[in-house]
């Protein structure tokens, strides 16, 4: 099954959302297949960020993911990457769909709680970026037959 990189920022983390979080994700039936809280440096965010480290935003970014610890997570599931962006909303949590994580958990564009990988590949990318291979825990739940139909999963 697929595997996505989700970090649940210090917006969520200080305001106290890591349980609310955490419980969507259960309650959708997202295999959780590592999980650790960690702080974040300004090595690891210019390599997270690459794409945006010459935008003016780039130093309150990263002070705002260094703000507090972080709690990383690897999740599994079936077209995971896709399904689990859909779930985190748009960037903008003022311009999310109200449902969306960020649509119903943030107002901000850049205090929007949650980072989710955006494509399989950087998915792989992100994953081994933030995660021993030790780390990770590749267990299927005992639900595995009621999250998907035969031959689905
Ligand atoms: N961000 C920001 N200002 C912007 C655009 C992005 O502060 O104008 C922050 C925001 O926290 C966002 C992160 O940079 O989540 C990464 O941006 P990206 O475009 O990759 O959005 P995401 O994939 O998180 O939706
Ligand atoms: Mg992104």
């Amino acid at each position: 099954m697929e595997q996505t990189l989700v970090l649940l920022k210090p917006s969520c983390v200080e305001r106290g959302l890591i349980g609310e979080v955490i419980k969507r994700i259960e309650q959708r039936g997202i295999i959780i297949s590592a999980l650790k809280m960690m702080q974040l440096d300004e090595k690891i965010l210019r390599e997270h960020y690459a794409h945006l480290v010459d935008k003016p935003f780039f130093p309150s970014l990263a002070a705002s993911m260094m703000a507090s610890p972080v709690i990383a997570m690897v999740l599994k599931g079936v077209k995971i990457v896709e399904v689990f962006r859909k779930m985190t909303g748009v960037t903008n949590g003022r311009k999310a769909e109200p449902g969306t994580l960020r649509g119903d958990f943030c107002m901000s564009g850049q205090a929007n709680i949650i980072h989710a990988s955006d494509s399989v590949e950087n998915a792989k990318i992100e994953i081994e970026r933030f995660f021993k291979p030790e780390e990770i825990f590749d267990y299927n739940p005992c639900t595995l037959p009621f999250l998907y139909g035969d031959g689905e999963a």
